[in-house]
Parts: C-alpha cells; structure tokens; sequence
C-alpha cells in the first residue's frame, strides 16, 4: 500500500511573512512537497495568475463549494473568503506527496481538528513591535486599522499552542531553512516510520 504524505501547515500572525517564507520554499528546485492553491473571493492583485496564485472566485461560487464540502477548511479574511480545496489535498497525499499550506490561524485551527497527524508550524515575528513595523510599511493602513491588527495579532499569537513548532521568522532564508529541516526530521519520527522498519524483520 502506498505511504501517505505529511500534510504540512504554516501558519501564524497576519503580517509575519508566511507568504514571503512560502515563495522562497518553492523558489528551491530542490522542494519536494506540492503548494496546495487556496481558493479565494479576493481580486488578484497585479501579477497573480488564476490557477497559479489563488483560485479566484465569485463569493457565491464559494458559498457553494462551502456547501458541497469541497473545502478542508475556510476562513474569511479582511472581507475575504480563503479556503482549502479538499479533493486535491487528500488525493495528493493518498499519492505519497507532502502537501504544504500556507494559511491564517483560524483555518489552520480547522485543519488539526480534521488532520490531528499533520505538521503545524507557527511562525513567529522576533517581536509585537518589528511585527508592527512590517504592518505599518506593507500598506496604506490607517491608525485605526493598525491598532486593530496589533489586536488580532496577540490573539493570534496566543494559537500557538496548537502547534508542533515554532519557526522565528528574524531572516526569510533562515526562516526556510528552518522550516525544511523540521520536515526532514518529522519524516524520520519513530511512530511515522517504525511499521516500514519492522517489515524488514519479518522477511529475515
Ligand atoms: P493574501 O490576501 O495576502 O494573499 O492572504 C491573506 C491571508 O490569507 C494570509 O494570511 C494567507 O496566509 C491566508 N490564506 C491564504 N490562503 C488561505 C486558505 O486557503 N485558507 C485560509 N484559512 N487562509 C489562507
């Protein structure tokens, strides 16, 4: 029977640079685990391709994939929809693929609930004030806004304990490296790789 492959979650904070860790994961050639494409009511942003990116959808064409269970998960964002699609996710990982996701808290929350088996990282700013500085320099946000995010963002931080790991994201490059060498050694944990091991016995 084909082995599974590990569902892997990076999540954390709005504003702490989950995308920014994610693109630079897949810039290596060397990446052997697949992006799951999030679904969104969002309208792309200059550059983004559909099918690439996002899967862009109207709110009511999401509304019904809400419906017909197609989603491992679905949170809404700053007025947006975002979710998972659940088919491809399963199938990839019945094919023996890692599959990696790269989403907000709440819905990283709904994933352990389904995938309790999964790897759920956390990424972390090196502080509530660089995090501020990164909110502040990404937009047009007013005070009020920001204050509100700053809000969330201890809210947020608070989920980290639903997490396996917790990843410092000080640099985007260490940032990586961290988060590549704790799939590694979650492929070598004893109780995921023990049963291929003992087989070995019973054919001596
Ligand atoms: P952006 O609009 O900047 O691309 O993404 C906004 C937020 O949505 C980010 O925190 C990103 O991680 C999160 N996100 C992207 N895709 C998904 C998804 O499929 N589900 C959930 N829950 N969040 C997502």
């Amino acid at each position: 029977m084909q082995e599974k492959g590990l569902l892997i979650v990076l999540s954390g904070p709005s504003g702490v640079g989950k995308g920014t860790v994610r693109k630079e994961i897949f810039s290596h050639p060397d990446t052997a685990f697949e992006y799951s494409i999030s679904m969104t009511t969002r309208s792309p942003r200059e550059g983004e391709i559909d099918g690439v990116d996002y899967f862009f959808k109207s709110r009511a064409e999401f509304e019904h994939l809400i419906k017909q269970g197609k989603l491992l998960e679905y949170a809404e964002f700053v007025g947006n929809y975002y979710g998972t699609p659940v088919d491809y996710v399963r199938e990839t990982l019945d094919s023996g693929k890692d599959v990696f996701l790269e989403i907000e808290v709440k819905g990283a929350r709904q994933v352990r609930e389904k995938f309790p088996e999964g790897l759920f990282i956390f990424l972390m700013p090196p502080s509530l004030s660089e995090l501020k500085n990164r909110i502040v320099t990404r937009g047009t946000e007013t005070d009020d806004i920001i204050q509100n995010r700053m809000l969330s963002a201890r809210e947020e931080i608070e989920m980290m304990e639903l997490y396996d790991y917790v990843v410092e994201n000080d640099q985007v490059e260490r940032a990586c490296e961290r988060v590549k060498a704790i799939v590694t050694a979650e492929h070598c944990r004893r109780e995921r790789v023990e049963h291929r091991y003992k087989k070995l016995l019973e054919v001596e």
